[in-house]
């Protein structure tokens, strides 16, 4: 059985499409079908702007339908900028300028303590829906650091590593990103359903 990853970028495709895989779940893009669905993400959780999006696909397509959504939530910007991380600061900020806000808007903060959070939903044409959640946890660092990945991961700070998200490899990444953290517990939760 396909399953449509209700994603239109290329990167998310690629490594979730490489973690679910390993479960014998085939991913095709809503773009594979020609399909464009726009969702606006009205939820107030990163599970409800999921599963707005897994059904909107879900019922444009036929087939079950995964979707994602993730943000960076900042103790001390309560919880900020949260579902809101694609947008913060405004439609003119690119992801540079996303962080450097962030930057700027932490600065003389000692409490630095963030997690990226990410919720997968998955949406069957019969009405069923699996739900699956990852966090990870680090700091917001005093500088940006590192190249790789993209959104704040130069200034994701993971304590553990002692690097940035920006500074480790995707693979490093994804084995402790909030991510993939979901998307493993969600790749379980699946196998138990598909068994019953
Ligand atoms: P969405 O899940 O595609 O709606 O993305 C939400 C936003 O959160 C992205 O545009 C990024 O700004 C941020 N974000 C989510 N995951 C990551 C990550 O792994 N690294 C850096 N930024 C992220």
């Amino acid at each position: 059985m396909k399953y449509v990853l209700a994603t239109h970028n290329p990167g998310k495709l690629k490594e979730m499409g490489a973690i679910l895989a390993r479960f014998g779940v085939e991913v095709v893009s809503p773009k594979d079908l020609g399909l464009t669905v726009d969702v606006e993400e009205t939820g107030a959780t990163f599970t409800e702007n999921a599963m707005l999006k897994a059904k909107a696909i879900c019922d444009a397509a036929g087939l079950p339908a995964i979707a994602d959504d993730s943000g960076l939530c900042v103790d001390a910007l309560n919880g900020g900028p949260g579902v809101y991380s694609a947008r913060y600061g405004g439609e003119g900020l690119d992801d540079r300028g996303r962080y450097m806000l962030l930057l700027n808007s932490m600065r003389g903060q000692t409490t630095r303590a963030a997690h990226f959070a990410c919720a997968i939903a998955c949406a069957f044409p019969n009405g069923d829906t699996l739900t699956a959640e990852g966090r990870c946890d680090g700091t917001i660092a005093f500088a940006p650091m590192g190249e790789g990945g993209f959104g704040y991961d130069p200034v994701f700070f993971v304590p553990e590593k002692a690097k940035t998200f920006g500074q480790l490899t995707a693979e490093e990444k994804s084995a402790i990103s909030h991510r993939g953290r979901a998307l493993e517990s969600f790749a379980g939760k699946l196998e138990t359903y598909l068994k019953k």
